[in-house]
């Protein structure tokens, strides 16, 4: 096992009808300001019971995060929070809000260009505001890490950015609030959850047992409870088990001591900024093709992986015939749930391939994976494969 330092001091209060206990977790004297999304969490309701929760406080709100929050419009929750004197941000939504109230979180107090943050990875953030989180969308882990991907809109550059003082101080998460989700937003929170698992796990063997047996756990119970978390919108316990499984995904977890890949989101993210294609969808795209060009360096955790998440017994065929298989019942799992793992699939053909190139290339992204060594040619190798 590699060494590691775990530290993850986000409280999570996990239930139905927890959304009430803000009243008792945003401290009573502050000036609060609430982000959110679009027109859900005022439709759904959500927004009235935050309100009712916080009573007695001074509170201001800053709504239209849109899904992959830009940079564009977080200044403008920047502006308010410096203006109104504002110090807790209070975020309701899935992923992209809570991505942008870190941002925002930091950006206030920044000395600088605020952009800065993101292109420094978040090494540049000495400060940041205190920070809840009313979690409606199962999918990122954002409302338990200290992650965050922002994206400047002018050049289409989305970039992640971590910082010790971006965890959330809380997360509410209640199951109940995924009801009014529609499908296409599940079958997200599934492939994402999916993909943040195998990006840390699906890589070379280290002798990280507990880590392993943790990872492949999440990866059959996202697998286990796909079909009724897509087929029944209200099933509290389905909802349930899909929200606290995509949270531990990535709570820094199962990536304690053990080598870590995301290659498939740093292409990915290229795919998004260009083209507008959902988070999840661009790393369904990716993952596959990325298995199967980097088949060899993962050849161990490939069998591993496709004998214990997909019951592929040492007896059923040669070693490529098993690594093919576990390639294969990936891709399935994914379009199972309705998404479509080709590029093809989103109308999109070579002349993308030479776009995400020039992306990478522009962002730095030269030398991913867990041993460096996707450079610009083996990502072409992979994007190519995912025509
Ligand atoms: P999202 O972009 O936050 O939300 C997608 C859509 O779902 C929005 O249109 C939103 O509508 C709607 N929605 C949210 N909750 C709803 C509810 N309860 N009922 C009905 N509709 C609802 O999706 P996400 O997948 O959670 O976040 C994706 C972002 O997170 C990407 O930018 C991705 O790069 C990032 N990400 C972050 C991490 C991390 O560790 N921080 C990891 C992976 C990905 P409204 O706008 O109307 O509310
Ligand atoms: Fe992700």
């Amino acid at each position: 096992m590699q060494n590691f330092e775990f530290h993850n001091p986000t409280k999570i209060v996990f239930g139905a009808n927890t959304v009430a206990k803000l009243a008792k977790l945003v401290p009573e004297t502050a000036r609060v300001l609430i982000l959110f999304g679009g027109a859900s969490a005022e439709k759904t309701g959500t927004l009235a019971e935050v309100r009712a929760a916080l009573g007695g406080r001074v509170v201001q709100e800053f709504g239209g995060i849109e899904p992959n929050p830009s940079y564009e419009t977080l200044m403008g929750a920047v502006a308010k929070v410096r203006a109104e004197k504002l110090d807790f941000l209070l975020a309701v939504g899935g992923g992209s809000v809570i991505d942008g109230t870190k941002f925002v979180a930091a950006a206030a107090l920044y000395d600088g260009e605020p952009w800065e943050i993101a292109q420094s990875g978040g090494a540049k953030v000495k400060q940041a505001l205190p920070f809840g989180a009313v979690l409606t969308l199962p999918a990122t882990g954002s409302e338990m890490n200290n992650g965050a991907v922002v994206t400047l809109k002018a050049t289409h550059a989305k970039l992640p950015f971590r910082s010790a003082l971006l965890f959330p101080k809380f997360s509410v998460l209640d199951p109940s609030k995924t009801f009014t989700l529609p499908a296409k937003q599940i079958a997200n929170g599934l492939v994402d959850a999916f993909v943040h698992t195998v990006e840390q796990y699906l890589t070379y063997p280290v002798q990280a047992l507990a880590q392993d047996r943790f990872a492949e756990g999440l990866l059959q119970t996202l697998v286990e409870i796909a079909p009724q978390a897509l087929a029944a919108p209200d099933d509290y316990d389905t909802r349930a088990n899909l929200m606290w499984t995509a949270t531990l995904a990535l709570n820094g977890l199962i990536g304690a001591g053990v080598p870590q890949d995301w290659a498939t989101h740093m292409i990915g993210h290229e795919l998004t900024a260009l083209y507008d294609i959902d988070h999840a969808r661009t790393l369904a795209i990716v993952l596959p093709a990325l298995l199967n060009v980097q088949r060899d360096t993962k050849r161990a955790k490939l069998l591993q992986y496709g004998e214990r998440v997909w019951g592929i017994a040492k007896d059923s065929g040669s070693e490529d015939e098993r690594v093919d298989a576990a390639i294969a019942a990936t891709r399935g799992f994914f379009e199972s749930v309705g998404i479509a793992t080709r590029l093809s699939g989103y109308q999109l053909g070579q002349e993308a391939v030479e776009a995400v190139l020039a992306q990478l290339a522009e962002h730095g992204m030269t030398s991913l994976g867990e041993h460096r060594d996707i450079d610009l040619a083996r990502s072409r190798v992979i994007l190519e494969a995912a025509l």
